[in-house]
């Protein structure tokens, strides 16, 4: 199955951003780990002061997000704590991915603000993009288009199988 995901991410980012205003603030990550369904919002595991979260519109097969629980803009406003956790979980979500599809490497961190290329830029966020050779012979993390060649629900019941093959 190959899927093109840009027009998707677009839309997606728009229709966030169309109903954002002062009277009614609405995130996508703090609606997500507010609800407590985390297979539907492909939450992979909550830490002390963040979770693993799955990347709907993924860079490569196993995209993660590291999400901290406390809704911030700027990576400044983060907590000595929250840092600390954002890497556990960061580690966490590295082992996961080893054990789930063993890639040759990964890409990790963080576009802070629009410009850069954050799709939510109010709440501060981190990337894990596993990389195999070959996957594409030049594949920048910030593309807007990536082919895809495993599921969503896929992926999440593979990383969660992870969890009994590491040590936590
Ligand atoms: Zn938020």
């Amino acid at each position: 199955m190959e899927r093109l995901w840009s027009p998707w991410r677009s839309k997606y980012i728009e229709s966030f951003s169309e109903k954002r205003d002062d009277s009614e603030k609405r995130c996508v990550f703090c609606e997500k780990l507010a609800d407590n369904d985390d297979e539907k919002n492909l939450i992979i595991h909550r830490g002390g002061l963040s979770a693993i979260v799955m990347n709907i519109y993924p860079y490569n097969s196993g995209h993660l997000m590291i999400v901290p629980f406390s809704h911030k803009g700027s990576f400044e406003e983060l907590t000595e704590d929250e840092g600390l956790d954002v890497m556990r979980q960061t580690r966490l979500a590295i082992s996961l991915l080893r054990v789930s599809s063993n890639p040759d490497g990964f890409n990790f961190g963080a576009n802070l603000g629009r410009v850069s290329g954050a799709g939510i830029a109010e709440h501060v966020h981190f990337h894990i993009v596993p990389r195999w050779s070959g996957d594409v012979n030049f594949m920048p993390v910030l593309a807007d288009a990536k082919v895809i060649s495993e599921g969503l629900d896929q992926t999440y019941k593979k990383l969660k199988e992870a969890f009994g093959s590491i040590k936590k």
